[in-house]
Parts: structure tokens; sequence; C-alpha cells
């Protein structure tokens, strides 16, 4: 298989997709009330980021900015934080998709979008898009309100809404798979399909927490809390993916772009947020179990982690260490979710229908490895980071050569394409946004705020395909009867011993 920024979204999903209509050009028109207001550029930034990653699908984008308009300062590491907000967003589109704004031919279609109010450019699908506050819409038709004040998460939630309605039209849908969008408002304070804008910003001090994976979702989320500044905290990094960021993962990490190729996740994302940003990162490239090790015996064990990792063994291990509060986001094909874990409350543990996955043994890998083609064996290690010899040697005697690949990185490796699960940008990084919108729920102090997610609804998920079904909304998911993790074992005791204050969530937190 081909191995490039599309491979992981490329699959027909059980055959819910087509390739109907790719490649696309797409042109995107920015209101003068948009391009002038935060959350319009971090609207218009993020759907372009996302759209870029698309490669399979978008050929060309043209896009329509006024011109003269400053670019906000700390809208992306991955942006200029000087000069106008059209050359700032073709540097940053030239750091993933370089020659995406030039001219071509080919288009099978021609997608029009406008970001604010006034007339959607001409296409063969047209779409409006904006935001209010913590809330993001993506309609048919063309939309009267402007976007206003700074939150980039409903500016987010509508870039990735946007960037999923483009995607299912330009990719098609079978019959029965799903439907596209009318008019549709996504509020990640309220978790209900309506403009509810939600509270302001939190100011202040949020709480210290562990973000767990570097991954889609991780980077979704840090890349959310650049662009907030008025609340501060102590965030500690961890992934230990041993083969960095790859080609294929670029379709989804928005924080990242191709010069981050190779380059371990936590610590470049650290990288990316400057020593001066009210946000005080540290990262290990490590797994939790490594980084739990390294503790002192005498440490309470972390009050507060962000789970967005994509293996049950890691969920499995973050819980028994026994965390006072865990929030997780993941993906299901084009399905985003989000939960709270509190098991003090009755709730369900991260191990509760998520049993630990069979890990193929190294020899199983070592087959898998011979049976490739040469070429794809050495296309692949300079994709990884890896000396093409090393490999052959490896793969010749791998008992004489075992210090070259094995474990995590032997199954990174060998499984990269055949194992991963199918996977495209807009569904993580919503993922990503509802997990940080909770997250900074969480330093909101007034009484009075709508906590979406609690004990009795614990769990958000959000289906792309069907957009506006009923089960796009927040339900109790009970607790596993049959868990390894939590039933028999004594973790709910041992979690009420270590915090033996239940009402420390969410007052005290
Ligand atoms: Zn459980």
């Amino acid at each position: 298989m081909k191995s490039d920024m599309s491979s992981r979204h490329r699959g027909d999903l059980a055959g819910k997709l087509l390739h109907l209509r790719a490649p696309a050009r797409i042109v995107i028109s920015v209101s003068e009330e948009a391009a002038c207001s935060g959350a319009g550029q971090h609207l218009t930034w993020m759907l372009v980021n996302l759209l870029a990653r698309q490669s399979d699908e978008v050929q060309e984008m043209v896009l329509r900015i006024p011109p003269n308009v400053p670019v906000h300062p700390r809208l992306s590491p991955l942006l200029p934080e000087v000069g106008t907000l059209d050359e700032s967003l073709g540097a940053g589109i030239a750091r993933i998709a370089p020659g995406l704004l030039a001219p071509k031919d080919g288009a099978r279609c021609t997608v029009g979008v406008r970001v604010g109010p006034g007339p959607i450019p001409e296409g063969d699908w047209r779409l409006s898009t904006t935001a209010a506050g913590w809330a993001g819409s993506v309609a048919t038709a063309p939309t009267d309100r402007a976007p206003a004040g700074n939150n980039p998460v409903g500016a987010y939630v509508a870039a990735c809404l946007c960037a999923g309605e483009v995607f299912k039209y330009v990719r098609g849908m079978a019959d029965d798979a799903g439907h596209m969008a009318e008019r549709l408002w996504l509020s990640a304070a309220t978790l209900r399909t309506a403009p509810d804008e939600g509270p302001c910003l939190p100011v202040g001090e949020a709480p210290a927490a562990i973000l767990v994976g570097v991954g889609a979702v991780g980077s979704a989320f840090l890349h959310t809390l650049y662009g907030i500044e008025s609340v501060s905290s102590r965030l500690t990094l961890l992934d230990n993916d041993a083969a960095g960021v790859d080609v294929t993962n670029l379709n989804r990490y928005v924080l990242f772009a191709l010069e981050h190729l190779g380059r371990p996740k936590a610590s470049t994302a650290q990288h990316l947020f400057s020593p001066s940003h009210s946000w005080c990162l540290e990262s290990f490239d490590t797994s939790w179990q490594q980084w739990m090790q390294r503790q002192p015996r005498e440490a309470p064990p972390p009050r507060l982690v962000l789970s967005a990792v994509d293996k049950n063994v890691h969920r499995h291990a973050i819980q028994t260490s026994l965390p006072r509060l865990v929030l997780g986001a993941s993906t299901d094909g084009m399905r985003a979710q989000v939960n709270l874990y509190d098991v003090l409350d009755g709730g369900p543990c991260l191990g509760c229908f998520a049993p630990a996955e069979r890990e193929p043994a190294d020899k199983e890998m070592l087959e898998r490895l011979r049976a490739l083609p040469e070429s794809e064996r050495r296309a692949r290690a300079a994709q990884a980071g890896f000396h093409a010899e090393d490999i052959e040697r490896f793969i010749a005697e791998p008992q004489k050569n075992c210090g070259v690949l094995s474990g995590e990185a032997l199954r990174k490796f060998t499984g990269a394409l055949e194992d991963k699960e199918w996977s495209v940008g807009f569904v993580s990084v919503l993922a990503g946004v509802l997990l940080a919108a909770e997250y900074l729920k969480l330093a909101i102090r007034e009484e009075t705020i709508v906590r979406a997610l609690n004990s009795r609804d614990n769990l958000y998920r959000f289906q792309f395909l069907r957009p506006v079904a009923a089960s796009n909304t927040t339900a109790q998911n009970p607790y596993d009867t049959s868990c390894t993790v939590c039933i028999g074992q004594s973790l709910r005791e041992n979690v009420a011993l270590v915090w033996p204050t239940r009402e420390q969530w969410p007052k005290d937190f």
C-alpha cells in the first residue's frame, strides 16, 4: 500500500465511503468581520490546516482573504506571528502541503466555503461556517452571524464540522451510510447540537494534569490550549512512540508539519510552546509505566490524567495507578468521543469495555517484515528514520542484531499500515477539542456552570456520518461487570484510600 499523508483515511470504512469526486478544488472566502476577529482567524486556520491534510481529496485550495489584516499573535506554532493573515496562512499551508495554493487542472469538483457572513463562493457544493464562543456551525446556506471574540474552542469545532462536510461530499457516502448536514451547530460547552455560546473563557489557574499520548487527539488538545492565554497551568506530556511522527500521522496531527517527521512527539510538542507561554509544559518521551516508575515512592498518584492514548493496555496502566479523575478522548472511524472516569462515584474505569489488546509477538512481526518486497522495506526505513542496511542485517540475523528493532518500534515499523485503524483529521481534532473544553471547564469556578459531563452523564459521542442523529448526545456509560481492572481488584477501595475526600471533584479541581 502507498504510504503517505492520506494512507490512514483512504480506505472505504467498511463500505460507507466512496471515491466519487476526488480530487477537489476548495475555494475559501473569509468575510471582513471573520478575518478581523480572533475566533474567525482560529476557524480559518484550523479549517485550512485540516483540509491541507486531506491530500487525496483536496488538490488545490484558493484563499480569498481580505488584504492587510494583521494576523493575531499566538494563533498557532505553525504560523508566523507577524504579517498579514493571508501571508501567514500561506506560510502555514506550505509547511503541511507545499504547492497546494498553486492553480492545477483536473479537479473533479469544486467546493465553495464562506467563513462568516456573506455570499458563498460558487461551487458544486457550497458551505458557510461560523463560530460563537464554545459553539461552531456549518450550513449549506449563508450565515448572518460573524465569529466574535477570541475563543478557539467554538472556532475549532466549526472547522472540524466544515472539514467533515467537505470530506463527506468529496469522497461521497454509500446510500445508507449517512447524510450531509444542512444547518448544524455543536456546542462544546453544553455538548448539544445547538448554538449554546457557553461561559466566558476561564481566567487564572487550571488544575495541573498529565496528558498521556501526544498523537492525533493529544496534539489537537494542545493546539486548542495554545490559543488560550487567560489560563495557565502545569502540564506533563508523555508519549513513548519510538519512531516519532511519521507521514501517516500527518493527516491528523494538527500541531505538527513535514519538518517534524521522525521527531519524538512529546518533547517536540513542548518545544512548540515558547517558555513565555502561559502553559508551563514539561515532557517525557516515555510511556506512562516508565514515567510512573521514576516517581518518588512516597509521591501521591497523579490527581488528574488526560488520556489520549490509543491502546487499551496503556489505559489499564493509567487506571491502576489510582488517579482521582480521568478525562479521556478517542475516535472510532467517523465518531469522536469524550469520557469522564470517576470511579468513586460508581462510574466506569478506563479498563471497562476496553480489554487489553493481544500484541503480535516479535517473531510474528519478523515474518511479516520478511514477506515485504525489499523496496517497500527500504521505503519504510527511510520514512521511519532507520538505515535500510540495518533493517536488512536485522532480517538476515535477528538474534545477532536484536538491538536494531524490537518491541514497540518493531511493531510500528512492520505493522504501521496493516494494523492501524482508519482515522481522519477532523474526527481526531474534534475529540481533542472536546477534551480541552472539558479540561478548561475545571478552571471555571462559578457554581452555575453547566457541567455537560458529570458522574451521571459521563460520555459524549458525535458521529460525523449522521450529524443530527439523536445518538449524538451525552449518555451514562455504566461500568463493565466483567472488567478485569475494576471488578474484584479492589480498585475503587484503593482510589478511595488515596483520595478520601470525595467532594474534591469538581469543586477543588
Ligand atoms: Zn473497569
